[in-house]
């Protein structure tokens, strides 16, 4: 089969690959219909993680037809059409068993020995991503091995095509965890850091939950400008804002937001001596937007954390956080919790997350898709790829209605 495989740093390739098989009872075969790049793919693509070996498999946002299933799984049958979650997770574990699905520590066995810690029960596997995740091919491929087919894939209808419901699989539920654990709600205030895919669903699940105002910060116009088009976010722009948590609590009558959300994670562009301490690598994590979503939080306010990091941080501000008695919350989605009132809200046009879809590719051209996403060229947004080529041209934007009408 054809795959987008790891080379090494910006070296990825779209390779001819065995096909893979069935491992365990519960496992099924899946043929991809459509995947997606997100920006933990990048964290990948930019060398940033360690635990990459040549010739893995990319991909962790798909969904598809099931070709062929396990004896133990009964859940599903041949011919199922089944959106993924990213989160490999058994149902029964301690952690399964109270929804916090991405500690499953069932499907990721190694992960305390590959990090060299002592007696550490490891988080979940995860689909294309390191072998620090349990090594597991992902789906930026023909087909997938999706294994726990009793507990992931969900079931879509057929009255839902393939763009409106893939990133259930990722990054729908994680900007909705987000808003969730910052509390937002009508009459509360949100700061977004980062308008990439995660910060804009989690600007759509905000609005959705009638957030009073929702502010958003990046530096890119066009990200920006779709934000405040569809979600209606106060924009603001780092570039030219000289300090953007100043700007936000002036704007919040000196008192600060309610909460704030940094969907940017570790890799934030900071000062530069930030940028040189974490290529470095005497830095884990670059501490930029954490430095501000503190800063621009009220007291008692709350600091969610949808955005990877990794390692250490100096410059964390702790004692301001103490001072302001913030909570923070954070962490891999749990998203076999969230899919099914997600795919609910879907089905009835409260959410359209095909909205921020800027572009439709082939699989054989992924490695032109992971290029325009990374340097955000093209106003790229999120690319979808599909094997075999696009299905449908996707419909043009400006014929799609906005996901919530804005006052
Ligand atoms: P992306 O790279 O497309 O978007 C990140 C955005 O942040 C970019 O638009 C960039 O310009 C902006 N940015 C950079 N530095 C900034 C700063 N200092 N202040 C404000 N904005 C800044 O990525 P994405 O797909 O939106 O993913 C965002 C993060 O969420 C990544 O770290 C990704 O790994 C993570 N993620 C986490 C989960 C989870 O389960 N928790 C799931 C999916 C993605
Ligand atoms: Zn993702
Ligand atoms: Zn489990």
């Amino acid at each position: 089969m054809r795959a987008l495989t790891y080379h090494g740093t910006r070296d990825v390739r779209v390779d001819t690959v065995p096909d893979p098989v069935l491992q365990h009872a519960e496992d099924i075969l899946l043929r991809v219909t459509a995947t997606a790049i997100c920006g933990s793919d990048l964290h990948l693509y930019r060398g940033k993680v360690p635990g990459m070996e040549s010739g893995d498999i990319l991909g962790h946002e798909f969904m598809g037809v099931v070709e062929e299933v396990g004896s133990g799984v009964k859940a599903l049958k041949r011919g199922d059409r089944v959106v993924v979650p990213f989160v490999i997770a058994c149902g029964d574990c301690y952690f399964c068993e109270r929804t916090l699905f991405a500690a499953c520590e069932t499907t990721n066995p190694g992960r305390g020995a590959i990090l060299n810690r002592k007696q550490v029960r490891s988080g979940a596997g995860m689909f294309g991503y390191t072998h620090l995740y349990g090594g597991y091919a992902g789906g930026q491929a023909e087909y997938v091995r999706v294994p726990m087919g009793n507990t992931g894939p969900l079931k879509i209808p057929d009255t839902l095509n393939d763009a409106q419901v893939l990133f259930l699989s990722d990054i729908l539920p994680t900007g909705y965890q987000a808003v969730l654990n910052a509390e937002v709600g009508p009459g509360r205030t949100v700061a977004i850091f980062g308008a990439g895919p995660v910060g804009l669903m989690a600007a759509a699940c905000a609005r959705l939950l009638g957030a009073e105002r929702i502010f958003m910060v990046d530096h890119h116009p066009y990200r920006l400008k779709f934000a405040q088009d569809h979600y209606g976010v106060e924009a603001m722009n780092f570039d030219d804002e000289h300090d953007v948590s100043q700007a936000i609590v002036e704007a919040t009558n000196y008192r600060g937001v309610d909460a704030s959300i940094d969907a940017v994670g570790f890799e934030a562009k900071g000062s530069a001596v930030e940028t040189v301490l974490t290529t470095l690598k005497i830095e884990g994590s670059s501490g930029a937007t954490l430095r501000h979503a503190i800063a621009c939080t009220r007291r008692g306010g709350i600091v969610s954390v949808p955005g990877v990091y990794a390692g250490f941080i100096h410059g964390f501000m702790f004692g301001d956080a103490f001072d302001k008695g913030l909570s923070f919350r954070m962490g891999q989605t749990h998203v076999q919790k969230h899919m099914p009132e997600l795919l609910r809200l879907i089905g009835e046009g409260a959410l359209k997350p095909e909205l921020i879809v800027s572009h439709h590719l082939d699989l054989e051209q992924a490695v032109r898709g992971y290029e325009m996403f990374d340097k955000k060229q093209d106003d790229c947004r999120k690319v979808v790829l599909t094997p075999g080529g696009p299905v449908a041209a996707a419909a043009p934007e400006t014929a799609l209605q906005s996901q919530a009408p804005l006052s």
